[in-house]
């Protein structure tokens, strides 16, 4: 394949997708190169879950509203179903509300209600009696991710004319020209989204950044016990662990109240989040284990403490149908954009946040990029 593209973006991730997006929309001529021949990294692997409420403050939670944005204007057109709305953090301590009301305060929670006990009848779903109140946010929705982001790269392709060039690996980047295990790929600039490979393209450019990797349990269980306008969960653990609500007063009570009352949970990295799916099978999670080469077993230990939180929100548990590891790149920074040359950029979402934040990523890169 030797015809010149405007544009190369080596990985067809969500994070190389989006980049793919915002360039064609530039009316720019795009190929997409991926050594996998389908999608099967983190972006498959995830929920699916285009989560606002919760991201670190500044540049992360305007990344999530502008993406949040795109993804709701594109999947229709796209086909992707979005099959759930809203997200509602339930509180069954008084340290967890009590950092809820202060994120109602911040500018962040202007668009979010506080509910009291009484409302969480309207999800029969919920152990209601067991909490003392929740946050909903409304700028969240949810797209089955095995399934989108296949979608989303024929419609790329199909609507957009972006070129998929898949099976081929980049071992070198140096606009004009690629070298791939296919071929020479001439472009004029080139955009690296290699999600958690830190080894194969510009090394020496991602050491500095500390980065290692986390690894992930995740499970979906049976259809059952959740009705199909439940938004999406998260409980007292997420509210620890969530970046956007550690500034906020109270977080360090919780946190002590966690480490005293959920200390196996907070030592495998464990928060819940429970998303339905349009059959009624949930998907839930998930673990966080940082290792720079993390092992590929799932430990039963640790999905029967994720499922352990579920039941303590929810009144059933249907059996686990399904269960997968992910791993996803992190470090200190949320994302990092690195200005190789004049014509390449290197682009890694390094806090588990890729599929709420890549679009406004993007649109930030080709800026800085094109201007
Ligand atoms: C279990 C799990 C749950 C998660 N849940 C959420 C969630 O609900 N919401 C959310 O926002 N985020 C979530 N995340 C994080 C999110 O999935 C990631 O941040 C995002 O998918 C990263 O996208 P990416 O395109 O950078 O990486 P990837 O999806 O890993 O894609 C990188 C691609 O680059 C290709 N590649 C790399 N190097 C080369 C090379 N040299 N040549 C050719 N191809 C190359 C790889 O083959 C791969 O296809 C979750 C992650 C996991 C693992």
């Amino acid at each position: 394949m030797t015809a010149g593209y405007d544009l190369a973006v080596v990985g067809a991730g969500i994070c190389g997708l989006a980049h793919a997006l915002i360039a064609a929309r530039r009316g720019r001529r795009v190929i997409v190169i991926d050594r996998d021949l389908a999608a099967n990294g983190a972006s498959i692997r995830n929920f699916g879950f285009i989560t606002v409420t919760g991201q670190e403050r500044g540049r992360s939670w305007a990344h999530a509203r502008r993406s949040r944005d795109i993804w709701a204007e594109i999947a229709p057109e796209a086909g992707i179903p979005v099959v759930q709305r809203g997200l509602l953090v339930l509180g069954r301590r008084p340290e967890t509300m009590a950092v809820l009301e202060a994120f109602r305060q911040d500018e962040m929670g202007a668009a979010c209600t506080l509910l009291g006990r009484e409302a969480l009848s309207s999800w029969p779903g919920l152990r209601g009696d067991a909490m003392l109140g929740a946050l909903y946010s409304p700028h969240e929705v949810r797209v089955e991710s095995h399934e989108a982001i296949p979608r989303l790269a024929r419609w790329l392709q199909d609507r957009h004319g972006v070129t998929f060039l898949r099976g081929a690996s980049v071992f070198s980047v140096a606009p004009p020209r690629l070298e791939t295990s296919r071929g020479t790929i001439h472009a004029d600039a080139a955009i690296v989204c290699p999600g958690d490979d830190f080894h194969t393209l510009f090394p020496d450019r991602i050491r500095p950044h500390g980065l290692t990797r986390c690894k992930l349990q995740m499970m979906r269980l049976a259809p059952g016990g959740v009705d199909a306008a439940q938004p999406a969960i998260m409980s007292d653990l997420g509210v620890g662990r969530y970046r956007g609500y550690h500034h906020l007063p109270g977080h360090a009570a919780l946190m002590a109240r966690l480490e005293a009352e959920q200390p196996a949970h907070l030592a495998a990295g464990i928060h819940l989040i429970a998303v339905r799916a349009a059959d009624g099978s949930q998907i839930v999670g998930d673990s966080h284990v940082y290792a720079d080469q993390p092992n590929p077993f799932t430990d039963e230990r640790v999905d029967k403490l994720i499922l352990s939180e579920h039941a303590a929100v929810h009144r059933t548990t249907p059996p686990v149908i399904s269960r997968w590891t992910g791993t996803y790149a992190s470090g200190p920074e949320t994302m990092l954009m690195e200005r190789i040359s004049d014509s390449t950029r290197l682009v890694i979402v390094s806090s588990g946040t890729g599929a709420s934040t890549s679009f406004g990523i993007a649109e930030e890169t080709l800026a800085d990029l094109w201007g």
